[in-house]
């Protein structure tokens, strides 16, 4: 089976390269070797913009283009919107139950979120919950993988505690042991013998070695045996650590090498900062913008020499130059060889050629609003499927199931 990912972006106004380089180069690549689940946040964006909802339902499509104008293939990856899965709610509202508050207040995107969106009344209930609801819209596919940018790894650690969580207060109930053992059962009687040396070394010592010899014990036999199920693996590989079944899978956050682009003043590139070059902007702007970008500050005429260190714009020779161009742009900046303009010009001419096959196909794809809303109605109902089944797993194992 295919491991599984997932990710979403809230539809808050128009897609900027930060979004590409941070997440959306990552979801395109994932896309061929996994299981790819991608979702339009449209209650995230409600977090911070519950008094402008025309912006989100003007974005929702619109984003929808850009990550195809991208090269997201919906024969590959499954595309839908949160509000329409209100299993997802549903989950939200039963890990909110045993979520510290703490925790919540504890993300770092909580304090700074109020602090740089001023203009906004964030100290509601919905923005100090919306990492546990991204929690809910993460396990309830039982991601492995979450590719975004840097200033979502925090949230995703806190999924991680939650699950952990979970699995502890709830994946013991119904029959564990019970359970347990008819899985063992099934295997033959050395692997049984190897199965609980592992769990007590593990148990012992923690040693990560005798974890992982288990697992693949587990896994084996999980490709090996007629009728073996998921649950089966997450009953054996819950009793080898100790815990209750993995009823919530743990994920990981994947970055890009790029996990946080600047924008043209040199703070992250953010539409709400207005420093943002756009997916779909013209060439005539982005050439605008970038050559209004903010540069080493130190340089203030064109015979001072400056410290690309110091400079926005270096962070985008990382990102579209290579080594010869980067050598040019040190040696021409430290020795003020070249202006900054003459520095900028090779980014402009990058971006602009980047961008020339999204908007040919974002063009086309706006032609055919059909196709689009296909696409993602298609996808809801797929994803609706597997958060089905999760909302199944999870109320049983909560002792729902009345
Ligand atoms: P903005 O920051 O422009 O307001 P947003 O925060 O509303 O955008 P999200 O939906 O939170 O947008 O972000 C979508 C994805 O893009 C996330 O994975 C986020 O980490 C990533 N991302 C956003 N901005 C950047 C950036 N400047 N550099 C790298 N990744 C970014
Ligand atoms: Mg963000």
């Amino acid at each position: 089976m295919k491991t599984r990912v997932l990710s979403g972006m809230r539809p808050t106004g128009s897609m900027h390269l930060g979004h590409y380089h941070g997440a959306l180069k990552n979801w395109v690549r994932l896309q061929d070797e996994h299981d790819c689940f991608y979702f339009v946040a449209d209650w995230h964006a409600l977090t911070t913009h519950y008094e402008e909802r025309e912006v989100i339902e003007q974005s929702v499509y619109e984003m929808v283009i850009d990550w195809l104008a991208a090269g997201l293939d919906p024969d590959k990856s499954t595309i839908f919107i949160q509000s329409r899965l209100p299993e997802h709610a549903e989950l939200f509202t039963l890990l909110a139950m045993g979520t510290p508050l703490g925790w919540l207040e504890r993300v770092p995107t909580y304090k700074d979120q109020q602090d740089k969106l001023r203009d906004r009344d964030l100290t509601t209930y919905g923005f100090l919950g919306y990492p546990l609801l991204q929690a809910a819209d993460i396990l309830i596919y039982k991601a492995t993988y979450v590719p975004v940018g840097e200033d979502q790894s925090s949230h995703v650690e806190l999924t991680r505690e939650v699950a952990r969580r979970f699995n502890h207060l709830y994946g013991r109930g119904g029959g564990f042991e019970q359970r347990v053992a008819a899985a063992l059962a099934r295997l033959s009687k050395d692997d049984q013998r190897y199965y609980e040396r592992q769990r007590k070394a593990f148990g012992e010592t923690g040693a990560h070695e005798a974890w992982a010899k288990g697992e693949a014990l587990v896994r084996r036999n999980a490709a090996a045996l007629e009728g073996w199920t998921d649950p089966d693996t997450e009953l054996l590989l819950g009793h080898l650590k100790g815990s209750g079944r993995s009823v919530l899978v743990e994920p990981q956050a994947l970055h890009t090498e790029v996990p946080k682009l600047p924008g043209l003043d040199g703070a992250k590139m953010s539409k709400s900062y207005g420093n943002a070059v756009l997916m779909r902007d013209d060439p005539e702007t982005v050439a605008r913008k970038i050559r209004g970008m903010a540069t080493d500050p130190a340089r203030v005429r064109r015979s001072d020499p400056g410290d690309p260190d110091k400079c926005p714009v270096w962070s985008f020779h990382q990102v579209y130059g290579n080594d010869a161009s980067r050598q040019w742009v040190r040696q021409g900046c430290t020795t003020a060889g070249i202006g900054c303009l003459e520095c900028k010009q090779p980014v402009i001419d990058a971006i602009v050629a980047e961008q020339q096959p999204w908007r040919e196909r974002a063009a086309a794809l706006t032609a055919e609003p059909k196709k689009v809303h296909w696409i993602v109605e298609n996808g809801t109902e797929r994803a609706r499927t597997v958060a089905r089944q999760t909302m199944k797993d999870v109320r049983e194992a909560m002792g729902l199931g009345y």
